[in-house]
């Protein structure tokens, strides 16, 4: 075998999704399922997640929802979030996609539209609470609560807001968002609403509403930063040593030569690199587990090779071919993001094109 393998645990995105809609007992559940899931692969997660009960996705873009109509077939809905490009009035119709309206001008052109065709279309209407972002404005959202006269020939399906500091539990700003929600709720009291992304489900039932929007929780990384992970581990990237090479005191590793060992040392090379998605800010941050011993990155990550000091393991494991964990299992996604300075979401986000990927269902061998 060859390389690196990335092993994408199916059923534990089913049961990631299981936990997320008992955790939300009061709201449906959807799955965001942008970036091409967060880079485990919407072709396999989607369908899944549609066999665990899923009827509502979101993706970015439209291409993105064009791509996903194809892959889950004609029932589910899907959202995009980017808004309502001009020119795609006609790829939401014939696909039947949802777009989430973030300012008044897409707001006058779907209804527009919806007034041309003679029936009503559906739509989501994202709010700007905190985030300026995306999501009309507070100006914008005062007019149309002074007339809501504007959405009339449409078909709200929610009305939405998007949480700015949810996996800090502690911070005000969760609790000024959800008062500036509810107030925008209030004026259109037929309406569901949505706010709660993956960490705000864990704010508890208030911050449910009548749909919860999770991401990147179903695919494993922590909710709740700080505290246990409840999430199933979805993710497993494996890769087998390609050189060993034992060195002298006072040689140095890789480009730049930023590190220089005091003592003679054992240096494990892997086929992976920031090209992989294995981010060079890992350069001398990173670990990797080596038959149970932690192996730290030494030196800087190249774009296709990545080494390890792995002096402190047993010589007997420290072979060519020997396999090594590089994420998931004792090397959790969330730690190795954080010693890379980043969040799980940009090193799922970045998982790479070379490594052979493997789908299972049920739990990643040890
Ligand atoms: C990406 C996204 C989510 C999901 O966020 P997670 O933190 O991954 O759960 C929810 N809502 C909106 C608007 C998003 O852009």
């Amino acid at each position: 075998m060859t390389g690196a393998t990335l092993t994408v645990d199916l059923a534990a995105i089913e049961a990631n999704y299981r936990l997320l809609k008992d955790r939300s007992p009061t709201a449906r559940c959807a799955a965001l399922v942008k970036a091409n899931a967060y880079g485990v692969g919407v072709e396999r997660v989607a369908p899944a997640l549609r066999d665990a009960g899923c009827r509502v996705f979101f993706v970015a873009t439209v291409d993105e929802a064009i791509a996903l109509r194809g892959i889950i077939g004609a029932e589910p809905e899907i959202f995009v979030l980017d808004g309502l490009p001009v020119e795609a009035g006609d790829a939401f119709e014939a696909h039947r996609l949802t777009p989430v309206l973030n300012d008044l001008g897409q707001i006058g052109r779907w209804t527009e539209r919806a007034r041309t065709a003679g029936r009503a279309l559906p739509a989501v209407i994202h709010f700007d609470t905190g985030m300026s972002r995306l999501g009309l404005p507070e100006d914008e959202t005062r007019r149309l609560m002074d007339c809501p006269a504007m959405i009339e020939g449409l078909n709200v399906a929610y009305l939405m807001s998007h949480l700015v500091s949810a996996e800090n539990p502690d911070s005000p700003l969760n609790g000024r968002q959800l008062e500036a929600f509810s107030a925008i709720r209030a004026g259109f009291p037929d309406i569901a609403a949505s706010l709660a992304n993956s960490s705000g489900v864990f704010l508890g039932p208030r911050y449910h509403f009548d749909l919860v929007r999770p991401g990147v929780a179903l695919y494993g990384a922590n909710p709740r930063p700080g505290r246990p992970n409840p999430m199933r581990e979805v993710v497993r990237l494996r890769a087998r040593i390609v050189q060993v090479r034992r060195i002298d005191a006072h040689r140095t590793v890789g480009y730049g030569a930023t590190h220089r060992f005091a003592a003679p040392a054992t240096i494990a090379t892997l086929p992976l690199g920031y090209a992989d998605g294995y981010l060079r800010s890992l350069s001398g941050r990173g670990f990797c587990y080596l038959g149970g011993f932690r192996v730290p990155v030494v030196g800087r990550v190249s774009m296709d090779l990545v080494t390890l000091d792995v002096s402190s393991a047993p010589p007997e494991l420290v072979f060519p071919g020997a396999e090594v964990d590089v994420i998931g299992g004792p090397v959790p996604i969330d730690d190795l993001a954080e010693a890379g300075g980043t969040i799980a979401y940009e090193l799922l986000t970045a998982l790479g094109a070379r490594y052979r990927r493997e789908y299972v269902s049920g739990d990643i061998d040890e």
